[in-house]
């Protein structure tokens, strides 16, 4: 079967920036990103303890900053130091890093390959601060680079006491992001917030934004993967992002390639697919592509995918300009 594919339309996303290169979420991976040619730029926001939306991939600080070193005193029962614990100008003060996990009290860098961990100058920064990057960056080169923001744990934030939905759609309509012909994408994996935000925080203050329902595996909904579930999920969401494995199976090998209905079914249903996360390093990528290449061929082409969320923007530039 022979099917037309519109190269000239289909989008990069840096995930957590160009993070590949760079720490994680900060201004400089996010700039790196932006040169690149990246067409949108993703945003993790977690609240700080004063109601202040920042740009930070897990609720807690600890796995991406010194903040063990600086706030000993600050840890939970768990052992983790949650952003939502610390203020802003607390938060301020930590150097944010490439992420580790701690072997014995060791930090080990948790890609080898990737920048240095506790090595130059990072800051951690509000989601205000990478809007205004970006939006200055479409200003000074003529671009126009969209924003993919992500309300990390909801529900988390919501037994805390913050709305935080609210916080980042507050914000998104003072920077101009109004319409669903916005440069934006606003993303969750909770279902229940993205009714929410569609039912009534967007309804509330007169705004209407493309909603992305992030999904990792086939049992948090499996409602969605039934024969009438894009359908359902259309009632809510412009889009699905989806593991990549539930795109091409991990149960394909070099010679037998095997691609679920999903995109068919999204794309019947008026939905955008935007499976995460492609990366390039040793052995992240699956074993049924010999090269990051062929993984962006198996999935932008033979699977049709509309987007991708990468740690490597340039080579998915470079892939769509060179097909
Ligand atoms: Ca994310």
């Amino acid at each position: 079967m022979k099917k037309t594919v519109k190269v000239e339309e289909k989008i990069v996303i840096a995930h957590r920036g160009a993070s590949g290169y760079l720490p994680e979420h900060t201004l400089e991976a996010k700039s790196m990103a932006y040169a690149m040619g990246a067409h949108y730029i993703e945003q993790d926001v977690v609240m700080t303890k004063d109601n202040v939306p920042i740009v930070l991939h897990d609720i807690t600080l600890d796995r991406t900053t010194d903040v063990a070193d600086k706030f000993p005193c600050r840890v939970r029962d768990d052992n983790r130091y949650y952003a939502i614990d610390f203020t802003l100008e607390e938060i301020r003060t930590l150097s944010a890093t490439e992420r580790f996990f701690l072997d014995e009290n060791q930090k080990i860098q948790e890609y080898k390959n990737r920048f240095p961990i506790n090595t130059s100058s990072f800051r951690i920064h509000t989601f205000e601060e990478e809007i205004q990057l970006i939006q200055g960056l479409n200003n000074s080169t003529g671009s126009d680079v969209g924003i993919y923001p992500e309300i990390k744990q909801p529900i988390f934030h919501r037994n805390e006491g913050k709305d935080l939905s609210s916080a980042i759609v507050s914000t998104l309509k003072n920077y101009d992001y109004k319409t669903k012909k916005s440069k934006l994408y606003l993303q969750t994996f909770c279902f229940e917030e993205l009714k929410i935000l569609k039912n009534e925080i967007l309804p509330d203050v007169g705004i209407d934004l493309n909603l992305i329902q992030l999904v990792d595996n086939e049992n948090t909904y499996p409602w969605i993967f039934e024969e009438e579930g894009m359908q359902r999920l259309a009632n809510f969401a412009d889009g699905i992002a989806p593991e990549k494995s539930l795109i091409v199976t991990n149960l394909s090998t070099v010679s037998s390639i095997k691609i679920t209905q999903l995109v068919r079914r999204a794309h019947a249903a008026g939905l955008k697919v935007h499976p995460y996360t492609y990366r390039s390093d040793p052995g992240q990528m699956p074993s049924y592509v010999k090269s990051f290449e062929e993984l962006l061929e198996k999935h932008y082409l033979d699977a049709d995918v509309d987007g991708i969320f990468t740690d490597f923007p340039d080579k998915a530039t470079r892939f769509l300009q060179t097909i």
